[in-house]
């Protein structure tokens, strides 16, 4: 973090511009470019990149509410067959700051929204807020359609596109059929495989 954050720099917000006289309410919309997120390895990309969060600002005189709220939509590959998938998701979360903890060294879960900075604990790093909790808006699975079958452990073929040759072929009735003829074509049960 550099100093100097006068102009407002993408993804941040300086709550003195509000209006937070107590018992009234304001809003922001910051725009704020949102990462990449890793997860199993795989890459899943924000798309779009560039989101504009809703931020709500309550002040009650004792402390601040603020809520975040914004939707996203990420793509990566599906966690049991690797196609191209995308998931949704609606992020709408919420902080309290209280005031007159301007002096405190270390934050406090309790009273201290860890995305307000110091010294004045007025400037709401955003950005930081949203990636965090997009990440944890994120389902815990990640399929390219609900009932997707994924990849023969055998032999990995798409197992959504039909039965590969070496899975139930024994209680298909089309791949019973095709060993029957191969076996009668070669004359023989002796597998040349
Ligand atoms: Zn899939
Ligand atoms: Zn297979």
């Amino acid at each position: 973090m550099t100093t100097g954050r006068r102009g407002e720099p993408d993804g941040l917000l300086d709550l003195r511009r509000l209006d937070l006289t107590p018992g009234a309410g304001a809003e922001a919309d910051v725009p704020v470019t949102l990462p990449v997120v890793t997860m199993g390895g795989q890459p899943y990309t924000p798309e779009p990149a560039g989101v504009i969060v809703r931020v709500d600002v309550g002040s009650s005189g004792s402390g601040l509410g603020l809520r975040l709220r914004f939707g996203a939509a990420l793509t990566g590959p599906c966690q049991t067959c690797l196609a191209p998938s995308r998931v949704v998701i609606a992020v709408d979360t919420r902080e309290y700051q209280a005031l007159g903890r301007n002096a405190q060294a270390a934050g406090d879960d309790d009273f201290d929204c860890e995305y307000l900075h110091e010294p004045a604990r007025m400037d709401l790093d955003v950005a930081a807020w949203a990636r965090d909790a997009m990440v944890e808006a994120i389902p815990m699975s990640i399929f390219c359609r609900p009932d997707c079958r994924g990849l023969c452990a055998r032999c990995g073929a798409d197992l959504n596109t039909g039965p590969c040759a070496c899975g139930d072929d024994a209680t298909d009735p089309r791949w019973a059929a095709l060993e029957a003829l191969r076996e009668r074509l070669t004359g023989e049960s002796d597998d040349p495989l």
